[in-house]
């Protein structure tokens, strides 16, 4: 490893005062896509770590932890700031504001500052307390441009031509992030599901090491799996009188093979990080907690009210069907959106797992049948989203491409597993019932029109527990 930076002092690259910046970051933030509380204008940003990178061409970067108060606790975010003596034309779009006559803009849109963290991944350079480290034997290659992509989601991903894709993870809580480690595990296994892991930005938070950004392969020329889905039902919707089976469209075959895909992962998931076995007691607490969530929900949304009773009755009956489950690792927050159909098969993205989770119950273990509930709930969603709901016959025809394709999915799973998630019928049932109230929940709040979709869902759930 060398240290290149040890000859900028913090001094060197001009910082003002930390406290003009975090007025700026205060007025920025609740515009930035990955801010958790968009819209709200923060009462105070305190700056907590500085790291000068380096200075290119007269701008000079600097890697910024900070923290927000929130009502669920101080958040704390990453920021790759750069820094202009000039107004820079070209980072318009991500220019924060200025400080003491000079520039603070969003670094990671500069292609020279991305370029930058690429080379010294491919290089294992440290700069300051910030390492960047290659994984043992991965070939980087350092010729594209990163462009960040498009829609900026909960992180930034900036992607090097069709080589890699870079995500700097924006919120942060010390210690290492599942993405990172869930890749590096799997790609350990074997795994032919998941984009090659690449290397790693690590660094300091609140004195713990903690991943900064994750390098991985990038998959040319695929397609998200929720894109295709939802292509496969506007194909059936526009075909008048035929079944989903006898469109150009149908995604059934697609869906059993992602069955497949995600029981391989999970097998690979047990084998690198082990298994474990709740008793009754520790599935008890499980539904408990999930009686408890709806409870919650109940209190501010009426329709979900309005079936508290049976939803109490159905994660009671999978309660008392269980005997004992086995958990392990998984991914989360599956569902299509996470799915990648590469050239070769599917590919599984964004381990990181429930976003409004904590990082300690994102890493811990979990019942295979939540993912496999997230997918179920998946399909449900690709298959009303385009308003297939409005009309009887629509609602009818979306069902059944919903039920296809869930049965698809769990006919590819049970085959690889050797057993059949539907099988754990109650159980199952609670798992997507607890994932379809959290829906109603969100829709509620946030897209009215969408409430149906999982209300839908919770009223199918709790009549027939699933079947
Ligand atoms: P979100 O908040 O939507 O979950 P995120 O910030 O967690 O986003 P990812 O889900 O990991 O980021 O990736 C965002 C998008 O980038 C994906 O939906 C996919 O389109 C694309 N993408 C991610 N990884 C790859 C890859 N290895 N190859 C090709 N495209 C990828
Ligand atoms: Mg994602």
């Amino acid at each position: 490893m060398s240290d290149q930076m040890s000859e900028f002092s913090t001094n060197a690259t001009g910082y003002q005062d930390g406290g003009d910046l975090a007025v700026l970051l205060a007025e920025w933030l609740p515009g930035q896509r990955w801010f958790a509380q968009k819209g709200d204008v923060p009462a105070a940003v305190t700056i907590e770590a500085r790291t000068a990178i380096a200075v290119l061409d007269g701008r000079s970067v600097e890697q910024v932890l900070f923290t927000v108060p929130s009502p669920a606790g101080a958040q704390r975010y990453q920021l790759w700031v750069g820094w202009s003596e000039h107004y820079p034309e070209q980072f318009a779009h991500v220019v924060i504001g200025e400080v003491g006559g000079r520039f603070a803009y969003d670094a990671l849109h500069d292609a020279q500052v991305s370029a930058l963290v690429l080379s010294n991944i491919a290089d294992d350079v440290s700069v300051g307390d910030i390492e960047f480290i290659p994984e043992a034997g991965a070939v980087i290659d350092t010729s594209g441009a990163g462009l960040v992509i498009g829609a900026e989601q909960s992180n930034t991903s900036i992607v090097y031509g069709h080589s890699s894709i870079l995500k700097v993870f924006r919120r942060l809580e010390p210690g290492l992030n599942p993405d990172a480690e869930v890749h590096r595990a799997l790609q350990a296994a074997g795994s032919a599901h998941i984009a090659e892991a690449l290397g790693v930005v690590e660094g300091p938070v609140a004195g713990e090491r903690t991943t900064l950004g994750l390098l991985t392969g990038f998959f040319a020329n695929s397609a998200e799996g929720w894109a295709m889905a939802t292509a496969s039902v506007r194909d059936l919707m526009a075909e008048g009188d035929l079944r989903a089976d006898e469109v150009g469209g149908d995604f059934a075959s697609e869906s059993r093979r992602l069955g497949r895909a995600v029981a391989e992962v999970h097998a690979d998931l047990a084998t690198a990080f082990g298994t474990d076995d709740l008793d009754d007691h520790a599935v008890a607490d499980l539904i408990n907690t999930m009686v408890a969530g709806a409870e919650a929900v109940a209190a501010h949304v009426p329709s979900v009210a309005t079936h508290l009773p049976e939803i109490r009755s159905a994660f009671h009956r999978a309660d008392s069907s269980a005997t004992g489950l086995r958990v392990q690792r998984i991914h989360g927050d599956l569902q299509l959106g996470q799915t990648l159909r590469t050239l070769t098969g599917w590919a599984i993205i964004d381990f990181e797992g429930e976003p409004s989770k904590s990082l300690g119950y994102r890493r811990a273990m979990h019942s295979p049948l939540r993912d496999i509930a997230g997918m179920l709930r998946s399909f449900d969603y690709a298959a009303n989203h385009s308003g297939g709901a409005a009309d009887s016959q629509h609602a009818y025809r979306a069902q059944e491409w919903a039920a296809r394709n869930r049965a698809a999915f769990c006919d590819g799973y049970a085959a690889v597993a050797g057993h059949d998630p539907r099988h754990m019928g109650s159980l199952l049932a609670a798992f997507e019932l607890d994932k379809a109230v959290y829906e109603v929940a969100y829709e509620h709040g946030h897209r009215p029109s969408w409430e149906p979709i999982p209300l839908q869902a919770v009223v199918r759930l709790i009549n027939t527990g699933g079947k």
